[in-house]
């Protein structure tokens, strides 16, 4: 009988190719999102498939799906986006994780939970191991996400510890790929977007932060593995370890797509932090799994994606997309 997967947030950047490859696994796939920094045309591709099926809601409220696998993906993951309305950002991590768990508590589903990097703040340690319990500022700008996401990850243990609640908890670092949305104001969106219109890239700081991209093929494989593997309760770092500058990354997007914009620095926003590594060997170990997609090649395809779509038809998920802070 094919797997009954229910994916959370499943309309966003990494839910929809998730989606996509647990259908081309032959799975059942229930898409729940309340499209707040996603649409519709996103998943138009999967819609019409007769094992895919799409609910509109907020997780920030209970729901009741049947599922062998839920995949709790749904919360705004762009700073930008999770900063316009911090309360509620902190609510959809916690409350979503715990409807997530109550429903499997109930149901018997296996939940596997997108954490982030980002519980370890702006790290001491480098790079940063699974053990590492990390530097976040619980009362700055990126509290709300951060927190939430550690609060997330707390319930997970509890719900396992408490109620025997089959957890996969995966810390995923920076991803990118075909289908981020061009307003979502990350780096790899904002410098395609930018060099393919000829704009400066917005460069934030002196640009000698880094970061480690993983191309989102790489990172639903490990997703996928996490949830087929039942000693993979984690958590587990997912993500690629060789680590850029963001200078690096800019003229890399520069000359892969021959743009002769030039580079704009812009204020580093508070928090961010300076550097982003993970040490790969539990999930080397655990799920076998390490990325295969160099940057160059990865950005390729990112760019023949944004190269394909007609930018004017995106409307900004908020108007908090990064794009309006001060050159320095
Ligand atoms: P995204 O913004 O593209 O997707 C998030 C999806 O969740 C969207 O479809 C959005 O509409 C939906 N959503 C948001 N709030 C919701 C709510 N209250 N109810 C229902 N649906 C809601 O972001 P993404 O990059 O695809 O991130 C997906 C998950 O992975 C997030 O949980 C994020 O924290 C985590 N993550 C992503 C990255 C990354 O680099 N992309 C890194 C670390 C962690
Ligand atoms: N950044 C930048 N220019 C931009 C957007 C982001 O230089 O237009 C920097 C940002 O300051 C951070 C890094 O790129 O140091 C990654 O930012 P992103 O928002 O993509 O992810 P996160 O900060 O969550 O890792």
């Amino acid at each position: 009988m094919a797997t009954r997967s229910l994916v959370t947030g499943g309309a966003g950047f990494l839910g929809s190719h998730l989606c996509q490859s647990l259908l081309e696994r032959g799975d059942e796939v229930i898409c729940l999102d309340n499209l707040f920094t996603s649409r519709m045309e996103t998943i138009e591709s999967l819609i019409a498939h007769e094992r895919f099926s799409f609910i509109e809601h907020d997780v920030t409220e209970p729901y009741a799906v049947e599922s062998d696998v839920i995949y709790n993906l749904a919360c705004p993951a762009a700073p930008g986006h999770y900063q316009y309305d911090p309360i509620y950002t902190l609510k959809i991590s916690v409350l979503g994780a715990l409807h997530a768990l109550e429903l499997a508590k109930q149901t018997g589903a296996t939940v596997v939970h997108a954490s982030t990097s980002e519980v370890y703040g702006d790290p001491q340690v480098h790079p940063q191991p699974e053990e590492y319990r990390g530097c976040v500022n619980p009362i700055g700008l990126r509290a709300c996400y951060d927190e939430g996401k550690r609060a997330a990850e707390t319930l997970m243990f509890d719900y396992n510890r408490m109620h025997n609640v089959d957890i996969r908890v995966a810390r995923i670092f920076n991803t990118y790929g075909p289908h981020m949305h061009p307003f979502d104001g990350r780096v790899v969106s904002n410098f395609i977007r930018q060099a393919l219109a000829g704009d400066a890239l917005t460069v934030f700081g002196d640009g000698e932060q880094s970061r480690s991209f993983c191309f989102v093929s790489d990172l639903v494989r490990g997703l996928v593995r996490m949830g087929e593997c039942s000693d993979a309760m984690g958590p587990i770092n997912l993500g690629n370890p060789k680590e850029f500058t963001m200078l690096e990354l800019a003229n890399l997007v520069l000359e892969l797509t021959s743009s002769d914009s030039t580079l704009e620095h812009m204020s580093l926003p508070a928090d961010d932090p300076m550097q982003r590594q993970p040490i790969i060997d539990r999930a080397k170990a655990v799920l076998d799994w390490s990325p295969e997609v160099e940057l160059r090649d990865g950005l390729a395809e990112t760019i023949a994606w944004f190269s394909s779509i007609d930018v004017d038809e995106w409307t900004p998920p908020t108007p908090n997309w990064a794009g309006g802070l001060s050159a320095t």
